[in-house]
């Protein structure tokens, strides 16, 4: 059973800072579900721990905001950054690698948290480190 919330996605400090409305567009929300469905909720029942989202959708001015990539999978709803409380971004990347959960990147960002994507179809299984 699906237990994310698409506002847990959407949630942006630097949007609410700054007054900006991050609101997906439809095909944003089309590539959050997939995200959700096929990557997000099996990684949180592999890991069984709370999962916390600490960077979800961002439009392209928040995206700018806090310096993401112009090409950002954040900004097609393809992506999330997160965090579990008492394991390190390596440990949770070797777990998920080794499950048989589908996945676009998975990064280790500066050893502070996991950035995961998702895009049906295509796919890369690619794991890099910042
Ligand atoms: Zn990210």
């Amino acid at each position: 059973m699906l237990n994310f919330k698409i506002s847990e996605l959407i949630y942006s400090e630097t949007a609410v800072k700054n007054n900006i409305n991050n609101m997906p567009d439809i095909n944003s929300l089309d590539n959050m579900l997939n995200l959700i469905y096929y990557c997000l909720q099996p990684v949180r029942e592999l890991l069984n721990a709370p999962m916390i989202i600490t960077s979800g959708y961002r439009n392209q001015i928040v995206n700018r905001l806090v310096g993401g990539v112009n090409s950002s999978q954040h900004t097609k709803g393809q992506a999330v950054d997160f965090v579990i409380k008492g394991m390190t971004p390596s440990q949770i990347i070797s777990i998920i690698k080794t499950s048989k959960i589908e996945f676009d990147q998975l990064i280790n960002e500066y050893d502070k948290w996991v950035h995961i994507s998702y895009n049906k179809g295509k796919n890369r299984a690619q794991i890099l480190k910042y």
